[in-house]
């Protein structure tokens, strides 16, 4: 066993109320300066929609993520073996988004509304590109433009998560009162075979041992952009004013004391739970490898529980400290991954391993269930989650989006959540039943004090119980070695925490 720690975000999609106060944040901590103007290390996208970038689940075209081919796990982006498709690829690649597929990052002229000189008509804030100074005609695209789904149909019908869903689900699109949509929020995934550190020619790419956090050497970056091909979820960034490509950090300044990243700090839905997850990082190849229909699962496997005391042991061995050990056993990322098993990696068939997880959503079913029934449930039905066929976000485009097309995954985290929420209106109202809501609770395998549990993260959890982040010791820390930072490049799992270079490390 190779024991490491991870820094794992997840979200709650139910909760997410698309004000994109998280990415104005992270924008104004850190990417608020010339060439990181389209950057948005976190953005709130609407679902179903094209994204940021445009269409960026669309593998076909922009080749990001692994496949497995003869057994061996393959970048997609390298199409031939060995050194020679490197450079093939190294002055041109096809597969990088233009900056259409961003936007062009602009401004307005807000001077003229108090400059211009009076006329006959109201002055006017034209829009003036940030990369040229130029006036611009039209905008016509923006970080955010299939917002509550305003670019619809044309935005959402290229939603490649549609994939698989009926015509009738997708006429869903197209017709008002049936129409669904979600927000997805999305910050890089620290995953753990992170496709932009295998892929990058100079090495520059690391993940911290300490912690997951994959960073980019600032110094080391040659702006080869391997990186922005290859990662499927399309999180690094090219700095056209200085050369060198940049991510989300973790906000690791914040965390290494302690403190919540700015996009979690500052959600406003607090759908946001930070916390650690120690994982086996000798499986990490292996779970990668695993079929779509059960990775996930493997996913799950690789996750060690920190109440082991074989996991408490090696987690000893290898240095790392009684707090993050602490902070592993009163994990929200553990509890909602891997305990409860009602959070999902978003595309795990991009087999990066991602390391930020998801509860569905939930509430459209039982809106939908509200309607066709005259009520939140229907308790004398011996099948309390009946309504699951019926919701409004189908099952299988939520199973595109989560779990690498395995429904089930999805219908069991929505059953939870559901069991849950009747549990609690038992609870609270009392129009249930107690017996009713027991036997929802043990046909999806949870007891009341689970449920009590999942109420209190999600619903009422507060800060402390949200984020659960150790102070780093940079004292006691080994990240990635870099004498074999360039010979590991390319490798699954790349980033380790080294014992014999404790002591020469800071
Ligand atoms: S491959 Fe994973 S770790 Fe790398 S930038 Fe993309 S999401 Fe982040
Ligand atoms: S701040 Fe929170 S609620 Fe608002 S868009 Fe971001 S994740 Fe959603």
């Amino acid at each position: 066993m190779d024991l490491r720690a991870q820094l794992s975000m997840s979200f709650h999609m139910d909760k997410c109320i698309g004000c994109h106060t998280c990415s104005v944040s992270c924008k104004n901590v850190w990417t608020s300066r010339r060439g990181a103007e389209y950057m948005w290390w976190n953005n709130v996208e609407t679902k179903p929609g094209a994204g940021y970038p445009l269409t960026w689940e669309d593998q076909e075209r922009y080749r990001g993520g692994w496949e497995v081919s003869g057994g061996n796990l393959r970048l997609k982006l390298l199409k031939g073996p060995g050194k020679i498709r490197t450079l093939a690829n190294i002055f041109f690649q096809p597969n990088l988004p233009t900056i259409d597929d961003y936007y062009e990052p602009f401004t307005y002229d807000y001077q003229n509304l108090f400059n211009a000189p009076a006329g006959d008509d109201q002055p006017v804030a034209r829009p003036k590109s940030l990369i040229t100074g130029d006036f611009m005609e039209k905008i016509i695209m923006g970080p955010n433009w299939d917002d509550d789904m305003g670019g619809s149909p044309l935005y959402a019908a290229n939603d490649p998560n549609l994939k698989g869903l009926s015509e009738s689900q997708k006429e869903m699109l197209t017709k008002f009162h049936k129409l669904f949509f979600f927000y997805l929020p999305r910050i890089c995934n620290h995953c753990l075979n992170p496709a932009c550190v295998a892929s990058c020619p100079s090495g520059a790419i690391y993940k911290r041992g300490e912690d997951g956090i994959v960073l980019i050497d600032q110094d080391t970056c040659r702006a080869w952009r391997f990186c922005v091909s290859a990662c499927p979820y399309k999180k690094p960034y090219y700095n056209w004013a200085n050369g060198k490509s940049e991510k989300c950090i973790f906000c690791y300044p914040r965390t290494e004391t302690g403190q919540p990243n700015a996009c979690a700090h500052a959600c406003t839905g607090r759908i946001r739970f930070v916390g650690v997850l120690f994982y086996d990082a000798d499986r990490i190849e292996e779970v990668a490898k695993t079929p779509d229909e059960r990775l996930v699962d493997a996913m799950r496997d690789i996750i060690l529980d920190p109440n082991d005391p074989r996991v408490i042991e090696e987690a000893r061995k290898q240095g790392i400290d009684e707090n993050w050990l602490v902070a592993a056993q009163n994990s929200p990322a553990y509890n909602l991954f891997k305990k409860w098993r009602i959070a999902l990696p978003n595309h795990p068939e991009f087999r990066t391993v991602p390391m930020n997880f998801y509860l569905p959503p939930l509430s459209p079913v039982l809106h939908n269930a509200k309607a066709d029934n005259g009520g939140l449930f229907d308790a004398e039905s011996v099948e309390f989650f009946y309504s699951m066929d019926k919701m409004r976000v189908p099952v299988r485009y939520l199973a595109n989006l989560l779990s690498a097309g395995n429904e089930q995954l999805v219908i069991e985290s929505l059953k939870k959540q559901m069991a849950v929420r009747l549990w609690v209106r038992q609870q609270r109202v009392g129009d249930v039943g107690d017996s009713a809501a027991k036997a929802a609770l043990s046909s999806v395998g949870l007891t009341p004090e689970d449920a009590f549990e999942i109420y209190k993260l999600t619903s009422l959890g507060t800060f402390q119980e949200r984020f659960v982040i150790p102070e780093t010791h940079r004292e006691t820390q080994s990240t990635v070695d870099p004498r074999t930072m360039y010979e590991k490049r390319g490798t699954v799992g790349f980033g380790s925490k080294k014992q014999e270079l404790v002591s020469r490390q800071w």
